[in-house]
């Protein structure tokens, strides 16, 4: 008669036996196997926390350093930021301790300046599961976009939909500055994609445990959902805030008159007014108080000037001209760029304002002809002088370059 091959009993004492190439089990065998590797994953996972080398800020720092050129404030913020957020997961759970509380990031600059970098790079070094999500497509439940539940979506497919891994991943939350409300008052009317999303976004940033559905989107309205928890993900947040320097400008003006101003007027560096940014610039912004309260990290990123773009160039350890040197090596051709090469470079992309991110279209305008004609001709080494590029960017259509 057939048995379970692993508790014995047979066909008639359970309620089904399922046929295996020689043996069999038992439905009760199959759901005690399920909590078992379940428990093993858990464990598994738990290990892995408790493997995760917890780098020090200052560690955390040098290997942001690799990656990012300036935003030296940045790189403190979040390296701290990071650093607690982590040790904070590994303490154990003692009930009458000091509950140490989650240390979710905002950073207020410009685009192009690094944010999005900074943060997956935090990723990378920390081996988490990381996702990008663009706050611009979120909306209330019931209107057009996404429910805020998707956001944790991605960060469960990035997790190969391993929970445990989630949950102690990071979410980089990007435009964060499109959902604040418009306007300083409370809008009589709905503000779908403002006010409310915010609201939305508030219980994922406080910690609470939210039902994901695990394809996304409304366009299956079957899937099971997924509960995480978001006590233990770490939010970075991140937003252009166009025009917040006047918000700072004006609250650094009032108190430079006012009675026990500390710092003059004219002390205040008025290029870079950003540095100065303050939780109520984005109270004046239109970001909700308790969205603010659950951002306690506030940290800015500066503007990249001539020089900083020309390291961006250069130095990161995947820096485009690097990249660039490795595919002609591959072919055998030393490269070479000069420095008036570089300095080209890195005007155009001042002089058409396209940030960090035009430096890589402007390379790869200067850069197409000689991937395409040098691999077949027998050349050693091949210099790019500051007339090389200059001939191929006027032939590029500028047109698109600045589109890009
Ligand atoms: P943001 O998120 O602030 O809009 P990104 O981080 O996406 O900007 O930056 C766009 C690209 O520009 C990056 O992928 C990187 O190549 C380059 N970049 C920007 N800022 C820096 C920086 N400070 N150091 C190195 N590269 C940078």
């Amino acid at each position: 008669m057939d048995k379970c091959s692993f508790c014995g009993r047979s066909r008639k004492d359970v309620k089904m036996l399922i046929a295996g190439m020689e043996g069999h089990i038992c439905n009760e065998c199959v759901e005690q196997a399920e909590s078992i590797v379940k428990e093993e994953i858990k464990n598994e996972s738990t290990k892995q926390l408790h493997g995760l080398k917890l780098k020090k800020p200052g560690e955390i720092k040098a290997f942001l350093d690799n990656y990012i050129i300036g935003q030296n404030d940045a790189k403190k913020f979040l390296s701290v930021a990071v650093y607690n957020h982590y040790k904070r997961l590994l303490q154990p759970n003692t009930k009458d301790d000091v509950e140490i509380e989650k240390s979710n990031i905002i950073m207020v600059g410009r685009t192009g300046t690094g944010k999005t970098l900074l943060a997956k790079t935090i990723a990378k070094m920390l081996d988490v599961p990381f996702t990008i999500v663009d706050a611009t497509v979120l909306t209330e439940a019931g209107y057009v976009g996404e429910d805020i539940e998707s956001l944790l979506t991605r960060l469960l497919q990035s997790a190969d939909y391993n929970v445990e891994n989630a949950q102690r991943g990071i979410v980089f939350i990007d435009e964060l500055d499109k959902i604040a409300r418009k306007g300083d008052n409370p809008s009589i009317t709905r503000d779908v994609s403002g006010e409310g999303v915010q609201q939305g976004l508030l219980k994922l940033l406080e910690g609470a445990i939210v039902n994901v559905p695990p394809q996304g989107g409304r366009k299956h309205p079957d899937q099971k959902m997924i509960p995480v928890n978001t006590q233990d993900i770490l939010f970075i947040c991140g937003g252009a805030f166009d025009g917040i320097e006047r918000k700072i400008g004006n609250r650094l003006n009032t108190r430079a008159v006012g009675y026990g101003a500390k710092r003059g007027i004219e002390n205040i560096d008025k290029e870079n007014l950003l540095q100065y940014i303050a939780p109520q610039d984005l109270k004046s912004f239109g970001l909700i108080p308790e969205i603010i309260g659950r951002l306690p990290v506030l940290t800015h990123l500066d503007p990249l000037n001539r020089e900083a773009l020309k390291r961006i160039l250069t130095e990161p350890k995947n820096a485009l001209i690097k990249q660039y040197t490795k595919l002609f090596k591959i072919d055998g051709i030393k490269l070479t760029f000069k420095d008036e090469a570089l300095d080209l470079i890195v005007d155009t992309a001042v002089k058409f304002k396209l940030g960090a991110r035009g430096l890589r279209s402007i390379c790869e305008a200067v850069m197409t002809d000689a991937m395409f004609e040098l691999p077949e001709k027998n050349v050693k080494s091949f210099t790019v002088d500051k007339k090389y590029v200059d001939d191929k960017i006027s032939n590029y259509s500028m047109k698109k370059l600045s589109m890009s």
